[in-house]
């Protein structure tokens, strides 16, 4: 869990963390084994979900036997899916993580949306729908590590 006061945002409970796969967490559907150590490590701390239409099939298998938990979802319908995916957590208590269109959605459904500009790119809608937008994930790893960057970012 996270629990922070954001001066003129508001005071975050995070319980649950919510990633998008592909061009998040993943580069051509492979993910690097520092991120997926540290996605892990984030399972003893958070409730932590993957969401994903698992473009490249090879979701379920990375994280067989671990806490993290993968919701896989149909293409044509991702962005209600994955917003809907968010809700149903209780979207107060929820960090979502993504870069493409169809995670506008959830992004903003969140209690706290980052949007990542990864090797993928980053949809230009996130520009609007996320709270904060990191260069990479390995920052917004860094940001749950040490929060006070949130704090100084998100402070109105
Ligand atoms: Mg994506």
């Amino acid at each position: 869990m996270l629990k922070i006061d954001i001066p003129g945002f508001q005071e975050l409970i995070i319980k649950k963390v919510v990633f998008d796969y592909n061009g998040t967490l993943a580069l051509k559907g492979k993910i690097q084994p520092e991120i997926l150590a540290k996605l892990k490590k984030l399972a003893d701390l958070f409730e932590v979900y993957i969401v994903t239409a698992d473009t490249y099939g090879t979701v379920r298998q990375s994280f067989t036997g671990s806490s993290v938990r993968v919701k896989v979802i149909s293409g044509s319908q991702g962005r209600q899916e994955k917003e809907r995916f968010v809700k149903d957590l209780n979207s107060n208590e929820v960090l979502a993580v993504g870069n493409g269109k169809n995670d506008a959605a959830m992004l903003q459904e969140a209690a706290l949306g980052i949007a990542v500009l990864e090797g993928e790119g980053m949809a230009a809608e996130l520009y609007r729908s996320a709270d904060l937008i990191c260069p990479g994930i390995a920052e917004v790893f860094e940001l749950l590590d040490n929060p006070r960057g949130l704090k100084a970012s998100l402070r109105g």
